[in-house]
């Protein structure tokens, strides 16, 4: 095998500053929950490969289903052609999510699928005569993705997209109303605003990239209600949450609510191929049905709707039905919960949570990233904090024992560091 050094001599590496950060470890192959890196070792994944492995990998019926269509069409165009994988896919989704959430979109990643949700929202209000609501509300800690659109809708004090304040829409930031007293202020901002907004974007019960915070159903509830009583859509980011995370399939049937429009990604494939979905209600639908060809929604990525990761997701969805994911993720909460809560006593940790198969580990004040994410390496586990949080977001499938690898890991560490 070539040197490592001379094969990053081509690359650029995601949220890396590449003139100082150590070099990155090289994966050759993945089993089950297990990354193989070239040096021999073998690690235990705690994040999922960025939250999406849900069944572990190679697992073989999404193999099958993928080196069979394949065989059949790896890719065609889906403008003016369609094919029965994206059809039935899309009728799937329809059936599996909650209320009328029943016209599928697909694009090829998170932030995509964010994009377009909020194209539809702008779109759906200029469609109906009211062309002044195209702002977005997002809330404190929200991390919706790295375009510009998202970027403009990510916790501007979280600091990753910084460098490009001045170019990205000015959106409105709000509290999460996790109180009766919060929510009359997010119910006064939503009356001060609703004739300048499209739309509220939330990451339902867990919020990702932006400090990994959680919130309960009723929380949810809250923010769905003002919604409503002034006429504003809600759009649900479930890219990190859905397919299961969070301990039901989706995270807005914990709270019984339909969001207007949905966006899913990262385990709609089980994390095997580039996928994402944005799914709206009815009513949104058909405010764009109408004689004027610009009333349409005008976007179309080249790979969208890829035969092969439809085929992929169809078997992800099998999954879970043939095998029982959700009841893993119930029991993978409780071993976190057990397993993690003696980090409460040190004094670096600032809290500890758990949401169904998320555990996280909050620091007082940030991190030697770099330090911490060697040790786990040397650990045999893959963790890899970001800011000040540790977090653990297994594939569903892990073992008992693989997951006690993982929070020993995690509470060494820490121990290590107080
Ligand atoms: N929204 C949420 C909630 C996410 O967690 C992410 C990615 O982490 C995104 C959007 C962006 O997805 P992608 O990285 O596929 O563009």
């Amino acid at each position: 095998m070539a040197a490592l050094d001379s094969t990053l001599d081509s690359i650029w590496l995601p949220y890396t500053q590449m003139a100082n950060t150590p070099p990155p470890q090289m994966a050759v192959a993945t089993q089950g929950v297990r990354i193989s890196l070239a040096d021999g070792r073998e690690l235990i994944d705690g994040t999922s490969s960025w939250w999406t492995a849900c069944h572990g990998y190679n697992h073989p019926h999404i193999r099958e289903a993928v080196s069979h269509q394949l065989e059949v069409m790896p890719h065609v165009m889906f403008g003016g052609l369609v094919h029965e994988p994206a059809l039935r896919l899309a009728s799937r989704l329809a059936a599996l999510l909650p209320g009328d959430l029943e016209r599928v979109f697909f694009t090829d990643s998170g932030s995509v699928a964010v994009e377009v949700a909020l194209k539809m929202a702008r779109q759906y209000w200029i469609n109906g005569g009211q062309p002044k609501r195209q702002r977005i509300i997002h809330f404190r800690h929200s991390y919706h993705g790295d375009t510009f659109a998202t970027m403009a809708i990510c916790d501007p004090e979280e600091g990753m997209h910084t460098r490009f304040a001045d170019a990205m829409p000015k959106e409105i930031m709000a509290e999460l109303p996790t109180t009766e007293t919060s929510h009359a202020a997010f119910d006064q901002c939503l009356a001060l605003h609703a004739h300048e907004v499209a739309a509220v974007i939330i990451e339902p019960l867990v919020q990702g990239a932006g400090g990994m915070k959680m919130h309960d159903a009723q929380t949810l509830t809250r923010v769905a209600a003002s919604c409503a009583r002034h006429n504003v859509l809600l759009i649900a980011d479930e890219i990190m949450t859905g397919f299961g995370r969070t301990g039901r399939l989706f995270a807005c049937e914990e709270a019984e609510i339909t969001p207007d429009i949905i966006c899913l990604s990262k385990a709609l494939t089980g994390g095997t191929l580039a996928l994402a979905a944005t799914v709206a209600r009815r009513h949104i639908f058909a405010a764009f049905l109408s004689d004027d060809p610009a009333a349409a929604l005008m976007h179309g990525p080249t790979f969208m709707a890829n035969p092969l990761a439809c085929a992929a997701a169809h078997a992800s969805l099998d999954l879970f039905t043939q095998e029982p994911r959700l009841a893993q993720v119930a029991a993978i909460e409780l071993q976190l919960k057990d397993e993690l809560a003696p980090c409460r006593q040190f004094t670096n940790v600032s809290d500890v949570r758990v949401k169904g198969a998320i555990g996280v580990v909050e620091m007082r004040g940030e991190i030697n990233l770099t330090a911490y994410r060697t040790r786990f390496a040397e650990l045999g586990v893959w963790v890899r904090p970001f800011g000040n949080v540790i977090y653990l977001m297994p594939p569903f499938i892990i073992s008992q024992e693989d997951l006690r690898m993982l929070t020993n890991a995690v509470v060494r560490v820490v121990s290590e560091y107080a």
